[in-house]
Formats: structure tokens, C-alpha cells, sequence
């Protein structure tokens, strides 16, 4: 296999991968070099929502293509204000900040809400905390992984930017606790997408908006892969009437063409923000505005988190409804499903090899889960088909 050869040989092995070698892509389906094909259950980790190539998105990158793909910040193009007042719209914030990954955004987020704790709250000077959970994937910067709980993440990369502090998932007494005068935000996410695909309790989410309200700390959501459709709402905050403080997106803003990252906020936070306080070369080129603007345009006219919803409970009722005794649990919400895999039957990567070679392309999660995400464009009939698939598999092993 010369491609994975040589990707061995001149890349990083900062990756596992499936020896899958891809060459082509449309909707929901993937091809390898030898022309066989997969459903893509995975999703680049859900940034492709909209599925592969999307020919509205595809046709606005192109038309962009043609005019102006990138002027830098230090002069304005005529596709930012529109792409930022449409995500507005979308996630009913006030303004928008863009970058391009999702770490990117997240330390943005981390950076606002640190400037509104010293200008608004009164904070000490470098005295400012964020309150984190334990299991958390936000990036990978060396600020992130410092408060991850995951040592293989942490390993060697010290020293780490103090100012975290970590609590239980889901644990709202232990939000409370942790909270002194000065917390500037809660930052988590709505489902543990890398963690395994963990919900918290029910009340949870709206718990830790009354806390945080009562308390004057900040609700930083990260819903770059929990955002945009994927757990059956536009943001996954809205299954229980919350509105954060602070949103942060990613992955499929970009609809899986381009990177497209930003944070949400009120004007109150986002306007404390002066020139030279925060930027990026790339963040808010014409490029990634238009194509933002298709990807989120395809979410609203398909309808594509109403979809979700209903084929995520499907899959989530029919998958429960497999019996083998490999099956610990099966939970999720929308088309964010993980399947975890007793210990007894070993970790879940066999699996994944076994349901590749029957067509699928499902990646595991911390050992024992197999994550099903697939594009949101995904039909009934397909979401069938797999279950076929991974039923055989679940009984053959
Ligand atoms: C993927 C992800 C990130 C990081 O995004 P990158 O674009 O890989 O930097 C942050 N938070 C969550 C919840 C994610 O799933």
C-alpha cells in the first residue's frame, strides 16, 4: 500500500488510522483507491454534517474561488459581515468572532472570558479561573491539554497555563462548589464527544445556566461538534432552553470543505475586544465566509437538524434493539451515537476493522465505544443498511 507506506515514512504518527486509503467522496459515501465504497459513519468527527461535497457548497467555494479568497484583516471583504449576521441569526447571539480550528476558537473563547472577568467582574489582576470537566476534549493547544484529564495528552508537553480548575461531568453541585469570586466561566460541552460520547443527566445543562447566572460566571458552550444540527437541534443547548454566554463552533461551519471556526457572544463580552487584542491571518477570509454561509444555509433549507432528530432516534431505538452479548450500552442523542463494547469482548477497534470491511466506516472512542456520526444528509434506507451491517458484525464476532 504505497500511500500508507509513505505516509508512515514522511509523516508524524500522531494518529492511528484504519488502512482505509480514500480517493473520492460524495453525500454519505467514501471510495478507496481500489473503488470500493463506505458510508462514512464518522464524519471527520462531525464536520461534515452536510455530507461530502456538498453541490451548494461546493458551487459557492467555486464561485468565491473566482473573486477574492483571502485579504487579511487589515482591510475588509464584502463576505464577513453577511456570513457573521447569518450565524447570528442561526444561534440567536449578538456577534460573531471568527477563526479557523476548533482549538483556535475555543482559546478565544478562553480569552474573552478571561478580559470580561477583569473589565466587567472586577477580578484580580491574573487571578482569573475557569472551571473545566473531567473527560473534556477542546483541541489540542498546549493551554488545552494542560487542563485536560487525559494523561496521554498531557505527556511531555508541560508547563501548562495555570487557571483551571476540574470538576465531575455533569456534577452541578460540584459546579457550585468550585465557584469563588474568581470564576470567570464554566466551560464545557453539552454531550463529551471524545470522551465517549457522554451525556450528562437531564436538568444538567439548565442547572449550570442558573448557577452560572446567579453566580456571575460565564457559560462558555463548545459545540463544535455537538453544534450545527448534529444532536437533533441546531445546538445541542437548545434541548434544554439554554443559552450560553459564550458559543463556540467549528468543524461543520465549514460544512467539511474548509475550516471555519468562531466564538458567539452578547455585545457586552464580544465588545470588549480592541484592535490588536486577538486575530488571525486567516480568520474571516472571503473564502471560509462564503463557504460558512452555504454550510450553514444547507443546515436551515434541508432541515437537516429536524432530520437528525428523527433518524437519531430511529437508529438509537433499532441499534437498542440488537441483541449480542458484546453490548454494554447504546446511548446518544440525534446522530451522535456511541456503542460501547464490554470489556469482556475486548476494545472496540475489532469491531470497527470488521464493520470496515463490511462497508462501513465507523472509528472507536476510548477503547470500548464505537461513535456513530454520519452526515446528516444520511436516508432511512442507508441508516437500514447499516444496521444490517453492524448487526452481522455484532453476531459473527
Ligand atoms: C474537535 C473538537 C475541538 C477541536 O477542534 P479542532 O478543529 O480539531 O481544533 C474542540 N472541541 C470539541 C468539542 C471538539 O469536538
Amino acid at each position: 500500500m504505497l500511500h500508507i507506506e509513505l505516509a508512515e515514512q514522511y509523516g508524524a504518527h500522531n494518529y492511528h488510522p484504519l488502512p482505509v486509503v480514500i480517493s473520492k467522496a460524495e453525500g454519505v459515501w467514501v471510495w478507496d483507491i481500489e473503488g470500493n465504497r463506505y458510508l462514512d459513519m464518522l464524519s471527520s468527527y462531525s464536520a461534515l454534517n452536510q455530507g461530502h461535497r456538498h453541490p451548494k457548497i461546493v458551487q459557492a467555494m467555486k464561485e468565491q474561488l473566482d473573486r477574492v479568497t483571502l485579504t487579511s484583516r487589515a482591510f475588509h471583504n464584502d463576505q464577513m459581515g453577511s456570513f457573521m449576521k447569518l450565524l447570528c441569526e442561526v444561534s440567536q447571539m449578538d456577534k460573531a468572532l471568527l477563526m479557523n480550528s476548533g482549538a483556535e476558537a475555543v482559546e478565544t473563547a478562553i480569552k474573552a472570558a478571561r478580559k470580561w472577568g477583569y473589565r466587567v467582574k472586577g477580578v484580580a489582576k491574573e487571578k482569573a479561573e475557569i472551571i473545566v470537566c473531567e473527560n473534556n476534549f477542546h483541541g489540542r493547544t498546549t493551554t488545552i491539554v494542560g487542563f485536560s484529564s487525559e494523561e496521554q495528552y498531557k505527556e511531555d508537553f508541560g508547563p501548562f497555563t495555570p487557571g483551571f480548575v476540574t470538576i465531575k461531568y455533569g456534577d452541578a453541585d460540584a459546579l457550585a462548589a468550585q465557584i469563588n469570586e474568581n470564576t470567570v466561566a464554566f466551560l464545557f460541552e453539552p454531550i463529551q464527544g471524545e470522551g465517549g460520547i457522554l451525556l450528562p443527566q437531564t436538568g444538567f445543562l439548565s442547572e449550570a445556566r442558573r448557577i452560572c447566572s446567579e453566580n456571575r460566571v460565564l457559560l462558555i458552550a463548545d459545540e463544535i461538534q455537538t453544534g450545527l444540527g448534529r444532536t437533533g437541534k441546531m445546538f445541542a443547548c437548545e434541548h434544554e432552553g439554554v443559552k450560553p454566554d459564550i458559543l463556540v463552533v467549528g468543524k461543520a461551519l465549514g460544512g467539511g470543505l474548509y475550516p471555519v471556526s468562531g466564538i458567539l457572544a452578547s455585545k457586552e463580552i464580544m465588545d470588549l475586544f480592541r484592535p490588536g487584542d486577538h486575530g488571525s491571518t486567516f480568520g474571516g477570509n472571503p473564502l471560509a465566509c462564503a463557504c460558512g454561509k452555504a454550510a450553514l444555509e444547507v443546515l436551515v433549507n434541508e432541515h437537516l437538524p429536524e432530520h437528525a432528530n428523527e433518524l437519531g432516534e430511529y437508529f438509537l431505538t433499532k441499534l437498542r434493539n440488537i441483541d449480542s452479548p458484546h453490548v454494554k450500552e447504546v446511548r446518544g442523542k440525534g446522530l451522535l451515537i456511541g456503542l460501547e463494547i464490554n470489556k469482556e469482548s475486548g476494545p472496540a477497534r475489532p469491531f470497527c476493522e470488521a464493520l470496515s470491511k463490511r462497508g462501513i466506516l465507523a472509528k472507536e472512542t476510548h477503547e470500548q465505544v464505537i461513535r456513530f456520526a454520519p452526515p446528516l444528509v444520511i436516508t432511512r434506507e442507508q441508516i437500514d443498511w447499516v444496521l444490517e451491517q453492524v448487526q452481522a458484525v455484532l453476531l459473527e464476532k
